[in-house]
């Protein structure tokens, strides 16, 4: 059994699917973090998103696997693990950009097709349910409007004592979703034989439900 969850930046996808995981004994797999390491590779080698060229050529060295620790996501990068370098707004900037390259989607799209041929998955990401996981038995396109995203940002954010300006939050995730959205290979849309939930008003319990509903 094979859970797509695929949505926007900022619509509570991991939280949600990490729920679903755990209440189902299923396995999480965080397909934005494999785009997130890739991404931290690049800026650790100084390449500019520009740089098409190099990203082309250059995503061939950056081995990225996945472990579990304790039912844990754990990304490595080169025999590293950086889970916690790849959780900044540059990386995930970053990801959106180079994420447009077929090569750097090619080699990440097999990984996560290897993960979920073995076990169970709830696979949250922007093209599981289209491209993926296309026979995934439940696929939820999870939303919520860009106000909304952007608060639950800042929220978090400042949690973790972290300065940050709610404007320019939400007009970073505005360009990230339009670049998403728009770009040539795979881009994020809702999969024909997707449920729709805008989480906007929703609690995490509620859309936990209604997705363990659908799994049901
Ligand atoms: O979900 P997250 O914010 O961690 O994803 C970072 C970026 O990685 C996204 O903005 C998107 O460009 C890219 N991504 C993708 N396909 C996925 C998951 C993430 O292109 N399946």
């Amino acid at each position: 059994m094979n859970i797509a969850i695929d949505g926007p930046a900022g619509a509570g996808k991991s939280t949600i699917a990490k729920k679903v995981a755990s209440k189902l004994g299923y396995i999480y797999v965080d397909t934005g973090a494999m785009y997130r390491a890739m991404a931290l590779y690049f800026i650790r080698l100084g390449v500019a998103p520009t740089e098409t060229d190099k990203i082309d050529t250059m995503c061939a060295d950056a081995d990225i696997s996945i472990e579990y620790q304790n039912r844990e996501q754990v990304v490595v990068l080169n025999g590293e693990n950086v889970n916690g370098y790849i959780r900044t707004e540059e990386v995930g900037n970053m990801a959106s950009s180079t994420s447009v390259n077929g090569n750097v989607r090619k080699k990440l799209v097999e990984l996560q097709q290897k993960l979920a041929a073995s076990t169970d998955v709830v696979m949250d990401g922007r093209d599981i349910g289209t491209v993926v996981l296309p026979n995934a038995e439940v696929k939820v396109f999870l939303t919520a409007s860009s106000a909304v995203r952007a608060e639950r940002r800042y929220k978090e954010l400042q949690a973790k004592g972290v300065e940050a300006d709610i404007k320019q939050i939400e007009a970073d995730i505005i360009e990230r979703d339009e670049r998403d959205m728009t770009r040539e290979i795979s881009p994020l849309k809702q999969a024909d034989d997707a449920t729709f939930v805008d989480s906007s008003y929703m609690t995490i319990d509620e859309v936990v439900e209604t997705i363990i509903d659908l799994a049901k």
